[in-house]
């Protein structure tokens, strides 16, 4: 009998998540093919190699040797999907080929949305998503080189340190009238603002830029209302969109990404999606969303590839999450951090400098959403970014710790502990596999005294 043969597009996280969990549960029964436009590589890691903490050969996951272990099929690599046939179950390749499938994960990730202005693609421009993208830059920056960073956003962020070791002068210019608009709140956002500005860099919220011209082996930015300002590099982070395209016609049913049920099925049959082109469901709010995160890619291909090897997973939705470190202050929001109707509390700290908002949505007393920000050597905001991560995700109910909480939000180890959402997180292992559930830590119960 022919061996089954499951058919991988795209070589990011989700895929290779996929692919390892296939081969755990089949240990090599099945064939799988890799169809990917690039060596399998991971773009969260791109900022430390931008920022020269680790060389290029690091940011590379799938090795052949290691493809080779894995009884992957790499004859496609290189290769981009252009076309997919689900009726005659069959994928087309820009260089004409067919691939025939059982079955089929889309994990095309997403790519750079610029915006629609004069200059966005020309000379001295760049997106940062990509490895190409972040060579391109290096042979760019340097000490005292001016870097205009467009778009105060998580991606921004993830870049920022890095541009500063490189001892670039940096400013960034925000549409919205403050920085980190889908990361953290106002009054999160103007600690993050005194920070940056503390570490040397100019941040402007409320700038829109309008056109990017190149004059005299420089950059001339044009800003709505007239002025204009000069650059040597200009980086263009303003936000992603999935890569669909290549599926326009084949059925498989579209919104914003390819929705998919809780076994991260398309509307297509022997079809699943996975990681960032995967409209799942929000796990706090129920509601479908379209995320670019790491874990959930990661946590996507590993249900994905239970499914596709036989073994019947389901995915709990994602938790919206972001986390990042810019020059030692530690930002992070967790679930519905911006439900307006939620009740909350918002509380500036002095002494450490420290931001935190706590929201409890629905009228409940389970914690919903949360934004920390805070010294990264504050060693209690760093493990409470663990713990408030572990609040939302489980859902716990606080009972009396609610009041607690949002009279202080600093409290969270002992309603972290008293809610016994150690307990409540042991389940939660990938793959819905339920681990052995240890004496002393599933604790329950426990009112503040
Ligand atoms: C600089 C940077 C920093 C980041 N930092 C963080 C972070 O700190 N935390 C976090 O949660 N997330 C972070 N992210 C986001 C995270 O990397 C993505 O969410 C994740 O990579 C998505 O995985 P994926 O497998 O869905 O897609 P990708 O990793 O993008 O992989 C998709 C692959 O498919 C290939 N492909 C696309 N179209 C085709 C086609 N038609 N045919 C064949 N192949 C195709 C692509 O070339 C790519 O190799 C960061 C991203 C970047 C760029």
């Amino acid at each position: 009998m022919a061996r089954r043969r499951h058919v991988i597009v795209g070589g990011g996280t989700a895929a290779i998540n996929a692919i390892a969990t296939i081969r755990e549960i089949d240990r090599g029964a099945s064939e799988i093919v890799l169809v990917a436009d690039e060596r399998p590589y991971s773009r969260m890691v791109l900022p430390y190699f931008l920022g020269g903490k680790i060389g290029r050969q690091h940011v590379f996951t799938l090795t052949p040797r290691r493809l080779a272990e894995l009884g992957v099929d790499a004859a496609q690599l290189g290769r981009r999907a252009v076309a997919l046939d689900t009726a005659a179950q069959r994928l087309e390749l820009d260089d004409g080929t067919r691939v025939a499938y059982d079955d089929l994960l889309v994990a095309t990730g997403s790519r750079p949305s610029l915006p629609p202005i004069p200059g966005a693609e020309g000379p001295g421009v760049h997106p940062f998503w990509t490895l190409a993208h972040a060579d391109a830059l290096l042979g760019e920056i340097g000490p005292g080189r001016d870097v205009v960073l467009v778009g105060a956003g998580f991606i921004a962020f993830t870049i920022l340190g890095a541009l500063l070791r490189r001892g670039v002068r940096l400013a960034i210019l925000e549409a919205e009238p403050r920085i980190l608009p889908h990361v953290v709140d106002a009054g999160g956002a103007e600690l993050v603002t005194e920070w940056l500005v503390r570490h040397g860099v100019t941040v402007r919220p409320g700038t829109r830029l309008t056109a990017i011209e190149s004059a005299g082996g420089r950059r001339r930015l044009s800003l709505a209302g007239g002025e204009t300002i000069a650059a040597d590099v200009v980086i263009l982070a303003t936000g992603v969109r999935p890569n669909l395209e290549w599926l326009r016609g084949s059925g498989v049913e579209v919104a914003r990404g390819i929705l998919v049920d809780e076994r991260l099925r398309s509307s297509a049959p022997n079809v699943h999606a996975a990681g960032d082109v995967a409209e799942a469901v929000d796990r706090v709010t129920g509601l479908r969303a379209l995320f670019a995160i790491e874990p959930a890619a990661m946590e996507q291909g590993r249900v994905a590839g239970a499914n596709l090897a036989g073994r019947e997973t389901r995915y709990r939705g994602t938790l919206s999450m972001n986390v990042v470190d810019v020059q030692g202050l530690e930002i992070a929001s967790f679930g519905a951090w911006d439900d307006p109707a939620a009740e909350s509390s918002a509380v500036a700290r002095e002494a450490p400098r420290g931001y935190r908002r706590l929201l409890f949505g629905g009228g409940g007393d389970r914690l919903t959403g949360a934004i920390v920000v805070g010294h990264s050597r504050d060693v209690w905001s760093t493990h409470d970014v663990g713990m408030l991560k572990g609040l939302v995700q489980t859902g716990t109910p606080l009972g009396a710790w609610k009041r607690v909480l949002l009279r202080n939000p600093w409290e969270i180890r002992r309603a972290f502990v008293a809610g016994g959402v150690v307990g409540r997180l042991l389940p939660e292992t990938l793959l819905g596999a339920p681990s052995v559930s240890m004496d002393g830590l599933s604790a329950t119960g426990g009112e503040p005294r």
